[in-house]
């Protein structure tokens, strides 16, 4: 006896083959049986007809560690259909943690929710404490370059030694025996920045020798972007581990077509037998903290110290000086100008979330410069920004290559309580229904068999996840059931807390997550294991 059947949906399994007309058993957690199950007795059943069923979607780059914890639910993502998350990207994860530099990491968490107190040390203890309280969707944990850097050494800006370099490595193998996927970095951001390639490669060894793969930010996305391509390679030759170049783009209009390239240089890293992968969201706006405006030298000693910096003339001097004459590929002002600035999220001055830099400036009679002074002073450093910087035939080359994911770099969030704050990246509520109505389905861009490969097989392929990302009998019950011809997203940036329409059901591990459109509150989702 089976607990459900949906029936009749067209079935597109994850491999990128077209659908077919079937219906699909589940028992428990799993799916039992794929077939006509006309005859089978079932304790439910789902008429799916005109629908597509698919395996729940995989968001291979999510920000959402920093967002769970203070609302279960993961309501902007489960609504896409997204089922797990991989988390801890881009170099910020939440363990581990040494007392010595707790403040340290406290400062360089991307969001603190309420009562996330940062009382775990190891990735171990990280992992149990948020499987506690449950969750909608599953999480697979990255364990950030950044964060093992200061555990070791806090916010020093020079080489480790070689004490603190076999300090973060042996974090790093602790953290893989205890759950984790692999290493992340963000080597735009301080004190990622200030890693050579060889300490990176150091760490990633340690966890390629227990199978872990390596996702990179790197180094510079705009006129050093091919280097930075390169370097990623380079730690996945030398690290012995697979690659994921995170969120593919090329930033600033002068450097627009550089994408193609980008895409070469990982078809030949695969030529030579290296598994290079990537990912990346559907939008031609990018987002992060607005202190990566700043030189990275201004976070040497923390956030504390970059906000002292602030106030200090001197200090203030050379920080106008360098951003007024950025050097190629530093920063993020040597290709977008401050109209194409957008402040996204700020804690205290509310009434700059949704306005340009320049118009910020205007309105306190400040240069655009000043402005962003007075802005991350006033915020003790933590203020968010979209950049409005890159190009759409960039992004659909992207989106068709056929190595490169899916991945919102977005985060769980919701239009309520503290998740529903400022005008965040739509990305978060809107990722995966956009490729899906706008760029599979209006655009015809690429057949949506292969759109929901992308967001299944093949991210399930990268993490070397067996029982999910396919529908198939043996296969973990995660399954997304949606209407092709209205998914489509609907958060945009001067609205984004908007969920897309066209996601019916999703079930996570067999049980109902989303049911007819709304949330039954169901926690099912866990920490997912490697291996
Ligand atoms: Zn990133």
């Amino acid at each position: 006896m089976l607990d459900l059947v949906i029936e009749g949906a067209t079935v597109i399994d994850g491999t990128g083959a077209a659908g077919a007309r079937t219906d699909v058993g589940v028992r428990d957690e799993a799916i039992a049986v794929v077939g006509d199950l006309s005859k089978e007795r079932a304790g439910s059943r789902l008429n799916a007809s005109g629908r597509v069923l698919a395996p729940g979607f995989i968001d291979m780059h999510s920000h959402s560690d920093w967002r769970l914890w203070g609302n279960r639910r993961a309501e902007s993502k489960i609504r896409q259909g997204v089922t797990t998350e991989v988390v801890g990207n881009c170099g910020f994860s939440p363990a581990p943690v040494s007392a010595e530099f707790l403040d340290e990491l406290r400062a360089f968490a991307l969001y603190q929710p309420k009562g996330m107190d940062f009382s775990w040390r190891s990735v171990g203890d990280w992992l149990a404490a948020f499987d506690r309280d449950g969750t909608a969707l599953n999480v697979v944990q990255l364990v950030g370059h950044g964060t093992l850097r200061i555990a070791a050494m806090g916010f020093a800006r020079r080489p480790p030694s070689a004490a603190e370099l076999a300090t973060m490595q042996r974090l790093m193998a602790d953290a893989m025996n205890a759950g984790a996927w692999g290493l992340s970095t963000g080597l735009i951001y301080a004190p990622g920045s200030w890693a050579t390639t060889e300490e990176i490669v150091a760490v990633a060894q340690a966890a390629g020798r227990y199978r872990g793969f390596y996702a990179s930010h790197i180094r510079g996305e705009g006129a050093t972007l091919l280097a930075a391509v390169a370097e990623a390679i380079r730690v996945g030759r030398e690290g012995g581990l697979p690659v994921q170049i995170s969120h593919v783009k090329a930033a600033g209009r002068p450097n627009w077509g550089k994408v193609a390239e980008a895409l070469a240089l990982i078809d030949a890293a695969r030529a030579e037998g290296l598994d290079v992968m990537g990912d990346v969201y559907p939008y031609t706006a990018s987002s992060t903290t607005l202190r990566t405006i700043l030189p990275d030298w201004a976070l040497e000693g923390g956030v504390a110290a970059m906000v002292a910096r602030l106030d200090d003339p001197d200090a203030r001097a050379r920080l106008r000086r360098e951003m007024e004459t950025p050097t190629p590929g530093a920063g993020v002002l040597d290709r977008v100008g401050f109209e194409n600035i957008m402040i996204s999220w700020c804690a205290k001055r509310k009434d700059a979330e949704g306005k340009r830099v320049t118009e910020i400036a205007a309105a306190r009679g400040l240069d655009p410069i000043d402005a962003v002074f007075e802005l991350l002073r006033d915020e003790g450093g933590s203020a968010y920004m979209i950049l409005f910087q890159l190009d759409e035939a960039d992004l659909r080359r992207a989106l068709v290559h056929p190595w490169i994911m899916i991945g919102s770099d977005g985060s769980s969030l919701a239009p309520y309580g503290e998740l529903g704050a400022g005008k965040p990246h739509p990305r978060s509520y809107g990722t995966f229904p956009r490729v899906l109505g706008e760029y599979a389905r209006e655009q015809r861009l690429l057949p949506l068999a292969q759109a929901i490969h992308k967001m299944t097989g093949l991210p399930a392929r990268r993490l070397g996840l067996t029982d999910r990302g396919h529908v198939r009998p043996g296969a973990r019950a995660d399954l997304v059931v949606l209407d092709p011809k209205q998914v489509a997203d609907r958060a945009t940036y001067e609205d984004p807390h908007r969920y897309p329409v066209g996601i019916e059901h999703v079930l996570v591990n067999g049980r109902f997550v989303i049911k007819h459109g709304e949330h039954t509150g169901s926690l099912p989702g866990r920490v997912l294991r490697p291996f």
